[in-house]
């Protein structure tokens, strides 16, 4: 299949283009690299099916031969990352979806948008499931983000009921693993770099707010599991590893695995609307996709720190998923 990849050469992206390569699939990496980076992806050069199209689809879809599945990750993801970004993070995650979803409907493509947990806001169920409609501000500091993905996963829902386009929506929660940017300001990157450089580790706020980390390969099988699974077409779906810890316990546990004595310090809360718990429920994703995460917590943040450590001491990406 030929399958097209917006925000490929992010984090998320990278590996998922990797595994459709691996599954024999032409892939199709759009990307302006306005978070992403070129190093996640040059490893797939050398796939002759693997194709990079260096673009803002803001802009609108390029001219492309047709493709039967639309992956639509593009948009900055990290806190720091569309807080710098916010006119972009909201016009990537409209205008941006509006290409796409039209693309994938003229192609008879499959959609998949990648939303995220911040469509919860700070929560005020817990865990949440997907029928929770979220405590979001519409004006905060996360709102260019957050309100951004609320009206891509309306703008999906548009398409279904208008087109008919056979399109479905994930709310990502937070995902950690190699090849994420190391200075994205996020609490995995964030913790790893100041622990494996003895630096002290800055916990936000009391560190009692709490946080459910998936390793990336298991997001991505669930991502794959989406697009191709015929009964989540206008469907949402969670996913994300429900094993929930506060911030503090991450720092503790990366500090232990990076065999680093650095200190913690506590620092001011992350600004406004930092949300105090976030945990999903997958009871969804489970029956619906035959989904749940496989890698551990510990098995995963070990292969994250090698991969840090790599990176950091040669100035290049480890490549291992
Ligand atoms: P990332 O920043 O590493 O990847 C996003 C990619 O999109 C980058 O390569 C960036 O350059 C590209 N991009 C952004 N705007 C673009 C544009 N206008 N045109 C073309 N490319 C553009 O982030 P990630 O962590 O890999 O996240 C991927 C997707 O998953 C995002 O949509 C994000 O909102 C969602 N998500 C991620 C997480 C997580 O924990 N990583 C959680 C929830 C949701
Ligand atoms: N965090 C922290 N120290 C850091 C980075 C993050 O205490 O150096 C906290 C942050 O306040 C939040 C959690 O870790 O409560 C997760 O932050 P991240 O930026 O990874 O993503 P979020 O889930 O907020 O989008």
């Amino acid at each position: 299949m030929r399958v097209l990849v917006a925000g490929g050469a992010g984090f998320i992206g990278s590996h998922l283009c990797e595994r459709l390569l691996r599954e024999g699939h032409e892939v199709v990496c759009l990307d302006n690299f306005v978070t992403g980076r070129k190093v996640n992806i040059e490893h797939l050069a050398d796939w002759p099916s693997f194709a990079l199209v260096e673009h803002d689809i803001i802009a609108g879809a390029p001219a492309m031969a047709r493709v039967e599945r639309v992956y639509h990750l593009a948009s900055p993801a990290s806190p720091p990352g569309y807080q710098r970004h916010p006119v972009e993070t909201m016009r990537v995650n409209s205008e941006g979806s509006r290409h796409l979803l039209d693309l994938a409907t003229r192609d008879g493509a499959s959609y998949l948008y990648a939303s995220t947990s911040e469509a919860y806001g700070d929560p005020l169920e817990h865990p949440q499931r997907e029928s929770y409609r979220g405590n979001v501000s519409t004006t905060g500091p996360r709102s260019m983000y957050d309100e951004a993905k609320r009206y891509g996963e309306a703008l999906a829902m548009a398409y279904v009921r208008a087109h008919g386009t056979d399109a479905r929506i994930v709310r990502i929660f937070n995902t950690y693993g190699p090849r994420s940017d190391p200075h994205d300001g996020r609490l995995v990157p964030n913790f790893i770099v100041q622990a494996l450089r003895g630096e002290a580790m800055t916990v936000y706020g009391d560190g009692r707010q709490t946080r459910s980390l998936c390793y990336v390969s298991d997001l991505v099988d669930g991502l794959v599991r989406a697009m191709e699974c015929r009964g989540a077409k206008g469907e949402v779906t969670n996913l994300g590893n429900p094993d929930e810890h506060t911030v503090l316990e991450f720092a503790l546990i990366i500090r232990e695995l990076a065999g680093s004595n650095a200190t913690i310090t506590y620092t001011e809360p992350a600004v406004g609307d930092d949300p105090q718990r976030r945990r999903p429920d997958i009871t969804k994703a489970r029956a619906l996709l035959g989904w749940e995460p496989r890698v551990a917590l510990r098995e995963g943040l070990e292969r994250t720190i090698a991969a840090f450590r790599d990176e950091l001491g040669t100035g290049r990406v480890a490549c291992a998923s």
